[in-house]
């Protein structure tokens, strides 16, 4: 209990005080989260909002099991990967018509990719791959610019710009990395990559619904992002793409599937390409999880991502006074940056046996993860996330060292 630990009922206090003045604290009631859990996995996946499972329920047995080939049009089906896209577009600063949901990430990457590799100005010959990057983006990565005739450069995306050249034809670099939760300089970095002449292609899976991103005022050219983690959307929900307004018309997709012609009912076997973000498409869409993830969304609803951004700080930088408050000297070492402008939304401690020490956190109800070889993470999504969760957590993980 907080009242045995040194400086525990000053903390719990604190916590309390912190809570009621926060405002996005209803916001929790928009999630069914089991009582008595610290989540601090929305990293990795999001707790279920609240309206999904009605609203997966009018899917299945009205849409699906009355209205059947009509919901196509009457739903709304077809027109989902665009309308759902366009949920998502003000939390990552994009106007309307850019994003389209569906695929996976990995998926949805390889699109990007390709696709800028072919917008890229001809001669350019290399791609920079930021190096730490979370492994499927590696790979996607690599196949794309063996298809595409590139070379791949591994960077470390903290000084990315100092391999630009007038070479480079696109670069990937993740805005927050997944392992240290350390955030990068998407305005600086695409800044540099335009300067030097390269696209480039951002990916948004651990900053989206976290802080603001600002697409379309730092001038992305391409961006992809999942769902699940801090937008909710459910496991394996669709993933994203962004292609800017001015790619386009341009964009030349390398999975144009039939869900990307101009007139896909018309069946020609000549294939023109849709106008606008319908171009990212490729087959039909997964319409179960993504409708679950439309009703996910609506927990997005009058929030603002600066209000999260700000209690994401507040959160991870009271968490960590709390661990060390808590936790005995030299335990744990933080590996997420100290300066706000370096981190994401999670915190990262690196220790000896950090698996074991996960695995004891979980059944003491504080549930993280566990990543590889000795880094304990700890996701704050602002959402449903409290201070009270943030000290608990801390405490319980100084008892499991105390
Ligand atoms: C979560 C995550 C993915 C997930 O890719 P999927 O294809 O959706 O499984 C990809 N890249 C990064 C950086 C991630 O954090």
């Amino acid at each position: 209990m907080s009242e045995t630990t040194p400086g525990g009922a000053d903390l719990a206090a604190r916590a309390a005080a912190l809570d009621t003045a926060d405002p996005l604290a209803k916001l929790r009631d928009r999630f069914a989260l089991p009582d008595g859990l610290v989540y601090l996995d929305g990293n990795s996946l999001g707790a279920l909002p609240a309206a999904v499972p009605g609203a997966v329920e009018d899917v299945v047995r009205r849409q699906w099991g009355e209205l059947l080939i009509r919901s196509w049009d009457e739903s709304g089906w077809w027109t989902a990967p665009e309308r759902i896209g366009d949920l998502i577009a003000p939390l990552i600063g994009a106007a309307p018509g850019q994003v389209t949901v569906g695929d996976s990430t990995s998926v949805n990457l390889f699109k990007a990719l390709v696709g800028a590799a072919r917008l890229a100005a001809p001669g350019r010959t290399r791609m920079l791959v930021d190096a730490t990057t979370f492994p499927t983006d590696g790979y996607i990565a690599a196949s794309a610019a063996r298809l595409t005739g590139l070379e791949v450069v591994p960077v470390d995306p903290s000084d990315a710009a100092a391999h630009l050249t007038d070479t480079t034809a696109v670069v990937l670099l993740n805005h927050v990395d997944y392992r240290t939760g350390r955030l990068h300089d998407l305005p600086a970095l695409t800044r540099a990559a335009h300067a030097s002449g390269a696209l480039v292609v951002w990916d948004l899976c651990h900053s989206a619904g976290a802080l603001p991103v600002g697409l379309d005022a730092h001038d992305v050219d391409l961006a992809v992002g999942c769902t699940y983690k801090y937008l909710n959307g459910g496991p394996g929900a669709p993933a994203y793409i962004y292609v800017a307004q001015r790619h386009q018309g341009a964009f030349d997709s390398p999975l144009p599937g039939w869900n990307s012609h101009v007139e896909p009912f018309a069946m020609t076997p000549e294939y023109e390409p849709a106008q606008g973000a319908a171009r990212t498409r490729v087959g039909t869409p997964d319409i179960l999880s993504m409708l679950a993830l439309e009703a996910a969304l609506g927990a997005w609803e009058g929030v603002d991502v600066a209000d999260v951004r700000a209690k994401s700080l507040a959160l991870t930088d009271f968490f960590l006074e709390c661990v060390a408050a808590y936790v005995p000297e030299g335990a744990v070492e933080p590996v997420t940056p100290a300066p706000h402008a370096e981190r994401g939304s999670q915190v990262s401690l690196r220790t000896a046996n950090a698996r074991a020490v996960m695995t004891e956190l979980i059944a003491r109800g504080v549930i993280g993860d566990f990543r590889a070889p000795d880094v304990l993470r700890f996701g704050f999504t602002p959402l449903y996330v409290s201070f009270a969760d943030a000290e608990r957590a801390a405490r319980t993980l100084g008892h499991i060292f105390g």
